[in-house]
C-alpha cells in the first residue's frame, strides 16, 4: 500500500497490517486505501484506475467498516408523549444503542454462494473480509494488464467475467478463514 487515509477508529497499524497482508497474497503494492466508518455493517468500492475524487491515477479502494453500535433515537413512550403534550413540554428523545457485532453477511447469491451466510465477529474481521473483496477487484484488473506484478492466481471456480463477484466473495471468505487461523 502506498497511501492510507484512515478515520475508521481502527488503529492505522492494524489497517496497514491487514491490507499489506492481503496485498502480499495478491502481489499488489501500488495502490491507496481510504478506511472510514459506516452506518451500514460495511460498504466498499474499488477504483481500478484511480478516480478524479481521489485525484490520483493509482488504483485505490474505499473500505467503510460499520460502527461498533447501531444507534437509534426514540421518542418517549406513549404516556410520556401524552404528558408532554398536556404540559406542552418538548418530548424527551432517548438514544438506544445496540451492538452491531457479531453480524451476518450474505455473499452475492450465485453459484456456490447460494444460501450461504457467514458471521463477522467484530470490526477487524469486517475489515479483513471487505479489504479482501475490494483488493481482489484490483487484482482482477491488474492480472489482465500487468501480469508481471500481480500474483498469477486462478480465478475462483464458477467465476464469469472480468470483475466476477463469485471470485471476489470466494477470495474474501477464504482470506477471513486464513486470518482466523493466525
Ligand atoms: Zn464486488
Amino acid at each position: 500500500m502506498k497511501r492510507l487515509r484512515n478515520t475508521s477508529g481502527i488503529p492505522d497499524k492494524k489497517v496497514k497490517e491487514v491490507v499489506d497482508w492481503i496485498g502480499g497474497t495478491l502481489g499488489l503494492s501500488n495502490f491507496d486505501v481510504e478506511c472510514r466508518s459506516s452506518q451500514h455493517s460495511f460498504a466498499g468500492r474499488a477504483y481500478t484506475h484511480g478516480s478524479t475524487y481521489h485525484s490520483s491515477r493509482r488504483p485505490f479502494v474505499v473500505l467503510r467498516v460499520g460502527t461498533e453500535t447501531v444507534d437509534r433515537w426514540h421518542a418517549g413512550n406513549k404516556s410520556a408523549l401524552r404528558k408532554s403534550w398536556l404540559a406542552s413540554a418538548p418530548q424527551p428523545a432517548v438514544k438506544v444503542s445496540k451492538n452491531r457485532f457479531p453480524c451476518f453477511v450474505r455473499p452475492y447469491q450465485y453459484r456456490q454462494h447460494k444460501g450461504k451466510r457467514y458471521v463477522l465477529a467484530n470490526r477487524l474481521e469486517t475489515l479483513v473480509y471487505l479489504a479482501a473483496h475490494e483488493l481482489r477487484h484490483l487484482w482482477q484488473a491488474a492480472r489482465l494488464t500487468d501480469r508481471r506484478k500481480s500474483a498469477p492466481l486462478p480465478m475462483a471456480w464458477g467465476s464469469k467475467g472480468k470483475y466476477s463477484e463469485v471470485d471476489t466473495e470466494a477470495f474474501a471468505i477464504h482470506t477471513l478463514r486464513e486470518w482466523r487461523r493466525q
